[in-house]
């Protein structure tokens, strides 16, 4: 959707016709109301008039890169034909090019194609890049950022954070008997029922850490909590019911969990959770796999 804001009803005619055959248009007259259609219906790109009474385009631009949830989306000024003076404003404020009055519609619409279109591979690029594309879940990059986001929003908060580690069973021997393609297909359901076991809070993730290992952040949630999503994971995934010939603890695929919490503390470094969550893991197929270990009384005492 393209939306153009301009308090001239005449220039939006004339934008609007270069436009109306190749895209769903709105518009607005002054900056306020556009500012808020603009949040309410994420438009591809705006078309911006420099000239308005009240709210001039800057002051549009200036709100709309201050907000997370519009910064990104490109802006292009229309402004009359001059010494470039605006222009330059323009492209400095945050826009990614300018139309100049009287318009050429040919030029608006191939700078508007133009722009829609590196946005959109923006967009695709942004989202790869944090995205495991075997499985879709995030990826061991989004994990580090949410880990240590959520670490520095627990030492403030002073709420847990917990971490549950997850690592298939035999895998490699299911790999061996049923080749790399039923791995992935494997690992594929694995992640499809980790993720319907989470019931998610704002800043919970769950991410393919790497291999058949993956990692469930659980944002304000201690150790009793992240014990029975740990449960919760570890049974979705073995009511898949993937028959594995090679595992000796069961003859479907299974997992084991470390689940652990902590207060996070200004004076550890995040991947503190992970080193203690990884433990847990290691304990657990030491103990027999496809089962959940938690921290023992023991270990509760040494933390304190
Ligand atoms: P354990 O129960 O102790 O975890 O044994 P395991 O066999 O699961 O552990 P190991 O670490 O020896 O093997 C992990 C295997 O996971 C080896 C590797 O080939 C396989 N693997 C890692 N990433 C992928 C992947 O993307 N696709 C497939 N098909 N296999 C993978
Ligand atoms: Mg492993
Ligand atoms: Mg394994």
């Amino acid at each position: 959707m393209v939306m153009i804001i301009d308090d001239a009803p005449a220039n939006i005619r004339l934008l609007n016709a270069c436009l109306v055959e190749e895209y769903a248009v709105r518009f607005a007259t002054s900056g306020p109301t556009g500012l808020e259609i603009v949040r309410s219906q994420n438009p591809d790109i705006v078309l911006l008039d420099v000239m308005m009474p009240t709210m001039d385009g800057y002051a549009v631009c200036a709100a709309l890169k201050a907000d997370p949830e519009t910064r990104d989306i490109p802006i292009i000024f229309v402004t009359a034909q001059g010494d470039g003076g605006d222009e330059e404003k323009g492209l400095s404020a945050g826009a990614v090019d300018y139309v100049t009055k009287p318009f050429i519609p040919a030029i608006v619409k191939a700078r508007v194609r133009i722009h829609i279109e590196l946005k959109r591979l923006r967009d695709q690029l942004r989202r790869q890049s944090v995205t495991d594309e075997l499985t879709g879940l995030a990826n061991r990059r989004a994990f580090d950022e949410a880990l240590t986001r959520e670490w520095s929003r627990g030492v403030r908060s002073g709420l847990p954070l917990s971490l549950v580690m997850i690592d298939i069973d035999f895998f490699k021997g299911f790999n061996d008997a049923h080749g790399h393609l039923g791995g992935d297909a494997c690992l594929r359901q694995v992640a499809q029922a980790l993720q319907a076991a989470v019931p998610r809070r704002i800043g919970d993730l769950i991410a393919r850490y790497g291999g058949e290992e993956f990692a469930v952040l659980l944002v304000d949630t201690d150790g009793e909590g992240a014990r029975k999503v740990a449960e919760r994971l570890r049974s979705n995934v073995s009511a898949l019911a993937i028959p594995h010939g090679r595992s000796s603890v069961a003859d479907v695929v299974t997992v084991s969990l470390g689940a652990a919490a902590l207060v996070p503390n200004s004076g550890k470094p995040p991947t503190s959770l992970v080193a203690v969550a990884d433990a847990l893991l290691y304990r657990a197929k030491g103990a027999g796999r496809n089962r959940v270990m938690v921290p023992s009384p023991d270990d509760a005492r040494k933390e304190r």
